[in-house]
């Protein structure tokens, strides 16, 4: 056996995909060769990564089964009766271990990112969900019953806690819709108000005020012995209060002082 056919064979006698009488002479090749023995560890090795790797990552299903199912990836109409090994087979064998490694990237990444912990504070993330209801991104179930909502954003944390329920009319605006988010993990009740006033978000979840982000601007308002948090995102205003064990965020396009006079005027001392 020459050394390119041994180069050819390598992958599928790592797939264990070898008939008898191949394996015996690759094999053979291998005790003598020194090069082809060093392209089998090395694949070997790599395989090995690949599948230790595979174990600790769980690329979501639907993820899955969109790059599984891609065309422009894999354009055979066969699939599923091929193998890894297939793919790589023709390649010569010093790309092989470079496109294993580009699928593996390929697969990995977007599942570190998925599975990536955020490393921004709460309180930034929910004001994401303030672009998307402008942008009209975000479903949402309207509704004139101001009750209606502060009912079922209670039921939705099985009465743990409940969304602030404020009564913004004052500022020409009212309760339109409610909403719930998991956000790292925590569930965060969102009431939507709309109005000549233009709209306000009040975001309430469990949290401590080690929640507001680290250059937030802190006021202490002596009168009700309460922390404010005032911090902004894109063009968006926030306001951070604790009430108990229960973190208030009111998000606005409104000015910030504005805003945070509102916050002020409405947190309920714990
Ligand atoms: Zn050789």
């Amino acid at each position: 056996m020459t050394c390119a056919e041994a180069q050819e064979l390598i992958t599928a006698l790592i797939d264990q995909e070898l008939g008898q009488a191949e394996r015996s002479s690759l094999e053979e090749h291998l005790s003598e060769c020194p090069g082809c023995r060093l392209a089998f560890e090395e694949e070997s090795a790599l395989k090995q990564k690949i599948r230790e790797a595979s174990r600790r990552i769980n690329a979501p299903a639907h993820l899955r089964n969109r790059i599984l199912s891609d065309p422009r990836i894999f354009p055979e109409k066969n699939r599923s009766a091929r193998r890894w090994g297939d793919y790589l087979r023709p390649m010569p064998a010093l790309l092989r271990p470079i496109l294993a490694f580009a699928l593996l990237l390929a697969i990995a990444l977007p599942a570190f990112y998925f599975f990536k912990p955020r490393s921004e504070p709460i309180a930034l993330s929910a004001l994401e969900t303030y672009d998307r209801f402008l942008s009209g991104e975000l479903p949402v179930h309207r509704t004139e019953n101001a009750d209606e909502i502060v009912r079922q954003l209670t039921r939705a944390v099985g009465g743990h806690f409940h969304p602030m329920g404020y009564d913004l009319s004052a500022m020409n605006l009212r309760p339109v819709a409610g909403l719930v988010r998991e956000i790292d993990g925590r569930k965060v009740l969102i009431a939507i108000y709309q109005g000549q006033g233009g709209t306000l978000f009040c975001y309430t979840f469990i949290g401590s005020e080690k929640d507001a982000p680290p250059n937030a601007a802190r006021f202490f308002e002596a009168a009700k012995k309460m922390n404010f948090y005032a911090f902004s995102r894109g063009g968006v205003n926030a306001v951070l209060h604790r009430e108990g064990e229960v973190i208030c965020i009111l998000a606005s396009e409104m000015p910030m002082e504005e805003l945070l006079a509102l916050a002020k005027s409405k947190a309920r001392p714990s």
